[in-house]
C-alpha cells in the first residue's frame, strides 16, 4: 500500500518539531528518514500512527486516515524498545496483537509460527521472551509487528542498543523480510550507514522539515546543501569552495597525491585501511582540509602538493 502525508505538522506547546512535511512512498517502497536527534524522526512516525496530534493528513492507498484512532490505521510501528512481555511465551507474545483483533487461538498460532519461522526463531516458541538476547528479542519484536499484516510498518531506530556486528546482520535481516513480504516501510535512524542500507529511497530531516528526498545515489551525488552533505558523511566539505566560489563537496576521488599539484599543505592524519592510506591534509592558508585515498604512505606532518580534478566539484548552497 502507498502512504503519503500532506502539510503534515506536529506541535509540543510552542515547539514545532514537524514543519509541513510531504512526502510520497510507493506501494512495497522501503523508505529510510535519516535525521539527527531532535530533527522530528518519532514526531513523523507518531503523527502517521495518530499517537500525536497533529495537523495536515496521511493517506494509506488514497484513503485519507488522519481522522482514525491508532488502532484503526493499517500500521505497525517497532520501536527500539519492544516492550515485549518478558513472563510470557514467544509464540504468545508474537500472537497478542491478533488476540486484540479478535481472531480465533488456532489461527492466530499458525500465523504467529508462519511469522517466527521467517524471522528464524521457529524453535524458539515456548521460550519466555525475558529469556532470549537482545537480537532475538528484536526478531521477536519484528515478527509480532508483522503479524497482524500491517499495510505499511514503521521501525523508529530499531536497533540502538545491539552491538555493531548484531545491528548490520539484524538490518539486514529487516530488509529482506519486508522486501520478501512487499511491505511498504519506512525506517528511522540517526546513522546514515543504517539509511544507505536499507532504502530505496530516503529523506533527509533536518529542523522538521524535509530537506532532501531521493535514492540513496541520487542523495549521495548531490546533497545540495551543506548541512545534508555534512549529515550523509561527505568528506570534504568546502564552506567557501577552493578559494572562490560558494560552497562545495569534493568526493574522495577528486583529490590526489601529485608533486608539484595545485595545492599544497600538511597531513595531519593518515590511515591505514582496506589496502591504502586515507590522508588528511590540512590545505596552506586556509582551515580547510581534504581528505583522500593514496597508495602512498605519506607521513603526519610532512609537507605534500596534492591535485584537485575539478570536474568531479558538487555545488552546494549553504
Ligand atoms: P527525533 O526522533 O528525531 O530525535 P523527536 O520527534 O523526538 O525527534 O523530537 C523533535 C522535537 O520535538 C525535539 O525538539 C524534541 O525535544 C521535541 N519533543 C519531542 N517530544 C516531545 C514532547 N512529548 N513534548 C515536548 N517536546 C517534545
Ligand atoms: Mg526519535
Amino acid at each position: 500500500m502507498s502512504l503519503s502525508v500532506k502539510d503534515l505538522t506536529v506541535t509540543y506547546g510552542s515547539t514545532v518539531a514537524l514543519d509541513s512535511v510531504d512526502l510520497t512512498i510507493a506501494t512495497g517502497e522501503r523508505f529510510a528518514i535519516m535525521g539527527s536527534s531532535g530533527s522530528g524522526k518519532s514526531s513523523l512516525l507518531r503523527a502517521i500512527a495518530g499517537i500525536v496530534p497533529s495537523t495536515g493528513s496521511v493517506i494509506i492507498d488514497g484513503v485519507d486516515v488522519s481522522q482514525l484512532p491508532t488502532h484503526q490505521r493499517p500500521i505497525g510501528l517497532m520501536f527500539q524498545d519492544y516492550a515485549l512481555f518478558p513472563h510470557m511465551n514467544v509464540v504468545d507474545n508474537v500472537a497478542y496483537g491478533l488476540r486484540m483483533q479478535g481472531i480465533g487461538r488456532a489461527e492466530r498460532l499458525a500465523r504467529a509460527r508462519e511469522l517466527l519461522d521467517l524471522v528464524g526463531l521457529a524453535d524458539f516458541e515456548s521460550r519466555d521472551a525475558g529469556a532470549l538476547s537482545g537480537g532475538e528479542q528484536q526478531r521477536v519484536a519484528l515478527a509480532r509487528t508483522l503479524a497482524p499484516e500491517p499495510s505499511v510498518v514503521m521501525f523508529d531506530e530499531p536497533l540502538g542498543s545491539l552491538d555493531f556486528a548484531l545491528r548490520e546482520s539484524l538490518l539486514g535481516q529487516i530488509r529482506q523480510i519486508v522486501g520478501n513480504l512487499g511491505t511498504t516501510s519506512i525506517y528511522v535512524t540517526h546513522d546514515r550507514g543504517e539509511a544507505f542500507a536499507f532504502s530505496d529511497r530516503m529523506a533527509v530531516l533536518v529542523d522538521g522539515a524535509v530537506a532532501r528526498v531521493g535514492s540513496p545515489q541520487e542523495v549521495w551525488r548531490n546533497p545540495e546543501t551543506v548541512t545534508v552533505a555534512r549529515l550523509i558523511g561527505h568528506p570534504n566539505i568546502l564552506p567557501e569552495g577552493l578559494g572562490t566560489g560558494g560552497p562545495v563537496s569534493l568526493p574522495l576521488e577528486a583529490v590526489s597525491h601529485a608533486e608539484g599539484g595545485s595545492h599544497s599543505g600538511v597531513v595531519v592524519d593518515a590511515t591505514f585501511t582496506d589496502g591504502r592510506y586515507l590522508v588528511t591534509v590540512s590545505l596552506d592558508g586556509s582551515n580547510d582540509r581534504l581528505t583522500f585515498l593514496t597508495n602512498d604512505r605519506l607521513t603526519i606532518e610532512s609537507s605534500v602538493d596534492l591535485a584537485v580534478d575539478e570536474t568531479q566539484t558538487i555545488p552546494l548552497t549553504l
